[in-house]
């Protein structure tokens, strides 16, 4: 086996994998791949590297985006807070029409430090 077929398998965690077909699809490399190990049919795309890193910090912005740690500020103050991201622009939607203007998703952050001020 050449090192070209090195390719996890997530499903049972092997790295031995054989190619069964290469082709030029959808503008890169496309594979079709069987685990040696447990007989799965794989399929792969192949990326640049510079594509990857890219793809790894969209996925870090994205699980940023998927922590409680975000909040809905507006001219009356913090709405609510230590929300997911789609949470607090649900929220958001709520607030439309109210009559709170400038509302905005801010960070829990920067919120807390908002409710410290309309304290002082
Ligand atoms: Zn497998």
């Amino acid at each position: 086996m050449g090192l070209g077929e090195l390719m996890r398998h997530a499903g049972c965690n092997s790295i031995e994998t054989q190619v069964l077909n290469s082709r030029w699809r959808d503008d890169r490399v496309w594979r079709k791949r069987v685990c040696r190990k447990c007989g799965a049919r794989i399929f792969t795309y192949e990326i640049t590297a510079e594509e990857y890193k890219l793809f790894m910090q969209a996925k870090e912005l994205q699980s940023q985006l998927d922590e409680p740690a975000w909040a809905v500020i507006g001219s009356l103050g913090v709405h609510a807070t230590d929300l997911t991201h789609a949470e607090a622009a649900d929220q958001m939607e709520k607030l439309r029409g109210t009559n709170d203007s400038g509302l905005s998703v801010v960070t829990a952050a920067v919120a807390e430090r908002l409710k410290k001020q309309e304290v002082a």
